[in-house]
C-alpha cells in the first residue's frame, strides 16, 4: 500500500488490520427495499435506483457552483444537488446506474436530495454476486468508498475466524451471533436484518465492556475496603423530622432511605442523587449529615461556586445549629485568621460538618474524622478534585449530588459505578405548571418589559439573562454591563437594575446577589452564572434573551431559578429560531417542565458522542450502540456484566479469561481507573 493511502487510513484512525474490521459501515443502502421516484415521499430517507439522465454544473455567482445530476427511474424523477462540488459532475456518465440515499425535499417542483449519498451500480444482469444490501463505510480524502470496502473484504478474510470472547453460555442466553458471523454481517450483510442482528451483538459488546468497567470499579472501590458503618438512628437524625417547617415527599423519602441504608452498611457508600431544581436536594443531604453527627465523624459538603456554597449555609446552618451540630463555612474567600480557626477546629474533629469550595481539599486542609464527602453540581469537579476529596478520609462515604438532568440511559452508562436516587417531583404544592415557558419574538419586547414592571408592583423581582458571547467571559460580562445601563436608563427607570456577572469579584457577586434578594434590586441583569444554585424565592419572571443558543439544559436550569417560592413563575424566552432543528428545541422546552424529558430528547436529538466524554474518565466511545435506541440492550448489559463480576470478581475462570483479555486490550490506558477504585 501506498504511503497516501496508509495517511489516509491514519485519518480514518484505521492503523491495523483489527482496526479496519471495527471501521464499521455508518450506513447501508438496501436495494432490496428502494423507493420508487414518483411515490417517495418529501422529508423521507429514501434510497433511490435510477439512470443518469442529465448532468449540469452552474455557476449563478462567483464562488457559487451548484451541480444537477438528474437520475430517472421509470416513474418519474430526482435531481441530486452538490453545492461548491463541482467534481461530482466528473464522477458520473450520462446512461450510468446509480443509487441516492438521503433526505428527499421537494423544492422548484422537484423532488431532490442535497448532497446525497451516491453510489455506482453495476449492470443487473452482472451475476448474482452482487450483494442486495451495500455497506457505506467513511471514507475520506484521497479512499473511496469502494476502496475500503474491497479492503474492509480482505481484512474480514485474512482475519479468518475470530474467536469469541463472550462466554457462550451469554450468548446463547441473550440470542446474539456469534462474533465471526456479526463481524462478516455488518460489513456485508445480505439483508437489513442480517445487518441488524450483527448490529445488536457488537452494540452488545461496547455496552458490556463500559458496564463491566463500572461494575468492576464498583467492586474495587465497594467491596474493597471496609467503610465506615454510620448510626443512622442516632439523636440527630431522630430530631430532624421535628426541626424541619415541612413534610417530606415521598421521593425524598426513598432517597433518604437508600442514603440512610449505604451509610449504616460497613462498605463506602457510593451514590448519585439527580434531582432537577428545586426537588428538594438539600434537605436530603441534611440527613446525610445528621448521620455523620450521631456516629462522631465528620462531612464536607462541596460546591463548585462560593454562591453556592453559601447557599447552604443558609438553609441547612440554622437546622443544624437547632440540632447542636457544629459547622463552618470554608471558602477562597475566608479571612486567614478565621481560616485557621477552621482548620484547627477540622483537625480535632470540633468542627463536625464543613461547607466550602474546593477551599475544602486544600492540601494543608485536615480532618480528624472524614466519613462522608458531598459534592454537588459535580460534573463541574475535575477527576483530582473527587479524588482529593476521597483522600481526605479513609473509604469514605459519597454522594453526589446533581441537578443536570442525565437521561436515564446515559447516567447508568457514565455513572454506571455508581447508585442512582432521583427526586422527580417538586415539594411544596409547586407542580408542572408552576412555572409557565412563552417564546417571544421581536414584537413582544414591550409586553416582556411590561411583565416585569407587573411583577414588581406585586413586590415580586425578575431576572433578565444576557445571550451567549461566543468570546471570552469578559466580553459577555461587558455586553450584559451594557444591557444593564440601556435597561436602567430607557426601560427600568422607574426601577433598581442591577448587574451580575462571572468577571465580578466573589464580594461584589454577593454584594449585589444581598441587594436582589433583599428587594433592594428589582431587576438582576446576569450572565449564565446565575445558572446554578441561586436561590431567591420571590424573582418570578425571567427573559432570556437570544435564547436559541442556549442549550436545552442550560435553559431549563436558567428558568429553575424562578417560581422557587409560592407565587408561580414566568419564562420568557426572546427567540427567532431559524432551523428546524431550533424550532423543535424551543417547542420541546415549551412543551415540557421535566428536566429528564428534555434530557432524553437532547439525547435523541444530538445523540452520546459529546456526552460521552463528559465524565473525561477515557472510558472508549460508542461506534456502533446508541444509548437512545438500544436501552434494552443496555439494561441487559448492565445486568450481565454485574453477575461476572459479582460471581468471578477478576474474571480468572477459565470461561471468563478471554472476556478479560479483551476488555484491558478494549479499556487500554482506563484499565487503570477501573481498576484503582
Ligand atoms: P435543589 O437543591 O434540589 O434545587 P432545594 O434543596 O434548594 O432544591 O429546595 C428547593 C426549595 O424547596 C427550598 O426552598 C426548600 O426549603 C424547599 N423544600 C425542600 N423540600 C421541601 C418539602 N418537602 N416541602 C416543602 N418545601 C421543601
Ligand atoms: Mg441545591
Amino acid at each position: 500500500m501506498d504511503d497516501k493511502r496508509a495517511e489516509a487510513l491514519a485519518r480514518l484512525g484505521v492503523h491495523s488490520v483489527g482496526d479496519l474490521v471495527r471501521h464499521y459501515p455508518f450506513r447501508y443502502l438496501d436495494l432490496t427495499a428502494t423507493a420508487d421516484m414518483r411515490t417517495v415521499q418529501a422529508g423521507s430517507q429514501a434510497t433511490v435506483v435510477g439512470r443518469v439522465h442529465d448532468i449540469t454544473v452552474k455557476q449563478p455567482r462567483p464562488r457559487l457552483s451548484i451541480t444537477e445530476i438528474a437520475l430517472v427511474d421509470g416513474t418519474g424523477a430526482l435531481i441530486g444537488v452538490w453545492f461548491n462540488q463541482p467534481y461530482m459532475a466528473t464522477r458520473f456518465r450520462v446512461g450510468e446506474r446509480v443509487a441516492f440515499a438521503g433526505q428527499v425535499v421537494f423544492e422548484y417542483g422537484l423532488k431532490q436530495m442535497r448532497a446525497p449519498f451516491v453510489e455506482r451500480l453495476p449492470e443487473e444482469d452482472a451475476g448474482p454476486s452482487i450483494a442486495c444490501v451495500l455497506p457505506v463505510h467513511g471514507a475520506t480524502e484521497g479512499l473511496s468508498t469502494n476502496w475500503i470496502r474491497r479492503l474492509v473484504a480482505i481484512a474480514l478474510e485474512d482475519a479468518g475466524d475470530v474467536p469469541d470472547f463472550l462466554p457462550s453460555a451469554l450468548r446463547v442466553r441473550r440470542g446474539l451471533v456469534g462474533l465471526s458471523d456479526a463481524l462478516r454481517a455488518v460489513h456485508f450483510p445480505v439483508s437489513s436484518d442480517d445487518a441488524e442482528r450483527a448490529r445488536r451483538r457488537l452494540a452488545y459488546d461496547e455496552l458490556l465492556t463500559i458496564q463491566l468497567a463500572m461494575a468492576l470499579r464498583r467492586h474495587a472501590v465497594v467491596d474493597a475496603l471496609p467503610g465506615h458503618a454510620h448510626v443512622v438512628d442516632g439523636s440527630s437524625m431522630k430530631a430532624l423530622p421535628t426541626a424541619l417547617p415541612f413534610g417530606l415527599t415521598p421521593d425524598q423519602e426513598t432517597a433518604i432511605g437508600e442514603i440512610v441504608a449505604d451509610m449504616r452498611a460497613p462498605r463506602p457508600m457510593n451514590r448519585m442523587l439527580l434531582g432537577d431544581v428545586g426537588t428538594g436536594k438539600t434537605v436530603v443531604a441534611a440527613h446525610a449529615l445528621a448521620a455523620c453527627a450521631d456516629s462522631g465523624t465528620q462531612a464536607a459538603m462541596m460546591a463548585p461556586t462560593e454562591v453556592l456554597a453559601g447557599q447552604y449555609v443558609r438553609a441547612l446552618g440554622p437546622l443544624l445549629d437547632a440540632l447542636g451540630i457544629s459547622w463552618a463555612l470554608l471558602t477562597g474567600s475566608t479571612k486567614a485568621k478565621e481560616r485557621s480557626r477552621i482548620l484547627a477546629g477540622l483537625a480535632d474533629g470540633g468542627i463536625t460538618v464543613a461547607f466550602g469550595t474546593h477551599a475544602l481539599i486544600q492540601e494543608d486542609v485536615l480532618y480528624a474524622r472524614l466519613s462522608l464527602a458531598i459534592v454537588d453540581e459535580q460534573h463541574r469537579f475535575g477527576v483530582e478534585q473527587r479524588l482529593a476529596l476521597r483522600n481526605k478520609g479513609e473509604a469514605l462515604d459519597m454522594l453526589v449530588m446533581t441537578a443536570t438532568p442525565i437521561p436515564r440511559s446515559l447516567a447508568l452508562t457514565v455513572y454506571g459505578d455508581l447508585e442512582t436516587s432521583y427526586l422527580r417531583e417538586r415539594p411544596g404544592g409547586r407542580g408542572a405548571d408552576h412555572v409557565s415557558t412563552r417564546i417571544v419574538s421581536k414584537g413582544g419586547r414591550p409586553d416582556a418589559y411590561q411583565a416585569v414592571r407587573d411583577a414588581v408592583a406585586r413586590g415580586e423581582r425578575a431576572y433578565i439573562v444576557c445571550a451567549l458571547v461566543d468570546e471570552s467571559d469578559a466580553t459577555e460580562a461587558r455586553a450584559a454591563t451594557a444591557e444593564a445601563r440601556r435597561l436602567q436608563r430607557q426601560v427600568f427607570p422607574e426601577l433598581k437594575v442591577g448587574l451580575l456577572t462571572g468577571q465580578m469579584t466573589a464580594a461584589d457577586k454577593h454584594e449585589v446577589m444581598g441587594r436582589f434578594r433583599s428587594g433592594e434590586v428589582d431587576v438582576l441583569v446576569a450572565t449564565t452564572v446565575i445558572e446554578v444554585g441561586v436561590d431567591v424565592p420571590e424573582a418570578t419572571v425571567m427573559i432570556v434573551e437570544d435564547s436559541e443558543r442556549f442549550g436545552l439544559a442550560q435553559l431549563h436550569q436558567l428558568r429553575g431559578r424562578v417560581g422557587r417560592g409560592e407565587r408561580p413563575g414566568e419564562v420568557l424566552l426572546f427567540a427567532d429560531p431559524r432551523t428546524d432543528d431550533g424550532r423543535a428545541r424551543m417547542a420541546a422546552i415549551v412543551g415540557t417542565n421535566d428536566g429528564f424529558e428534555l434530557a432524553e430528547y437532547d439525547l435523541e436529538l444530538r445523540g452520546e458522542g459529546d456526552v460521552l466524554g463528559a465524565r473525561q474518565s477515557g472510558l472508549p466511545g460508542l461506534r456502533i450502540a446508541s444509548l437512545s435506541r438500544d436501552g434494552d440492550l443496555l439494561s441487559i448489559a448492565r445486568e450481565d456484566a454485574r453477575a461476572l463480576v459479582s460471581s468471578d470478581p477478576q474474571l480468572v475462570l477459565a470461561e471468563h479469561v478471554p472476556l478479560r483479555e479483551e476488555l484491558q486490550e478494549r479499556l487500554a490506558e482506563s484499565w487503570e481507573w477501573v481498576s484503582a477504585g
